[in-house]
Formats: structure tokens, sequence, C-alpha cells
């Protein structure tokens, strides 16, 4: 998408720091982190919330969160992590192309 902030970042439009990158998806930091390590796992494939899952989108987001475990140690989350994923505005969905928040690097309070 032409003017998404994220496929701007995909496309290195955007600089960023990157944490983990491979043909589908994309982890890099958030520019106002809320937590110690604050992580952000997009989809290089834009779209915006689950409800424009199909198939084989819901097989990407499962790959998303396998990779998401398998490497939450190199990037620091032991100890445990929260993912949060804002679907809509209502719920405070800023950029309009789906993303993972991993939250974590210390004891984190409910809720966000
Ligand atoms: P949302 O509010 O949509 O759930 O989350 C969007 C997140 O994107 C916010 O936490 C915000 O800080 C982050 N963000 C917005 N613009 C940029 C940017 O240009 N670079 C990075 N790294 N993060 C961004
Ligand atoms: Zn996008």
């Amino acid at each position: 998408m032409e003017n998404c902030i994220f496929c701007k970042i995909i496309r290195g439009e955007i600089p960023t720091v990157k944490a983990y990158e491979d043909d589908e998806m994309l982890v890099f930091s958030d520019i106002a982190p809320i937590a110690n390590i604050h992580l952000l796992a997009i989809p290089k494939e834009h779209f915006k919330t689950v409800q424009e899952l199909d198939g084989g989108r819901a097989a990407l987001v499962g790959r998303m969160l396998q990779k998401i475990g398998a490497h939450a140690h190199e990037w620091g989350l032991d100890g445990g992590f929260r993912i949060i994923s804002n679907q809509g505005e209502a719920a405070g969905q800023t950029v309009p192309h789906l993303h993972f928040h991993l939250l974590g690097g210390e004891p984190l309070p409910w809720g966000n």
C-alpha cells in the first residue's frame, strides 16, 4: 500500500531498527516503546485486521506466531512477554497494517 507506514518500512523508505526479517515477516523496534522491549511483528503482505484473514493469511499468521516463539529468546523476551494486536480504530489501531506488539524485558502490569 502506497501510504502505509509499515509498508514503507518494509520497502526501506523509512529507517527502522530490525530484529528479524525473512521473506514474509519483519520484526522491528517500536518507535515509542511502552516496555523495556517493545517490538512490532508484521507480515510483509498488507492487510489491516484478522477480519481479512483467508486460509493463506491464517497460515501466515500461524507461522508468524511460531517464529515469534522460536526467536523470543534472542530478542530478550525470556521471562515472559505479551502479544497485543489492536484490531480497528476503536481498539486503538493507528496503523492499518496487521501487527503484533511484543512487550517484555520487565515484569508487565496487566493492560496496556
Ligand atoms: P497501534 O496503535 O496501531 O496498535 O500500533 C502502532 C505502533 O506503531 C505504535 O506503537 C507506534 O509507536 C508504532 N509506530 C508508528 N509509526 C512508526 C514508525 O515510523 N516506526 C516505528 N518503528 N514504529 C512506528
Ligand atoms: Zn501496509
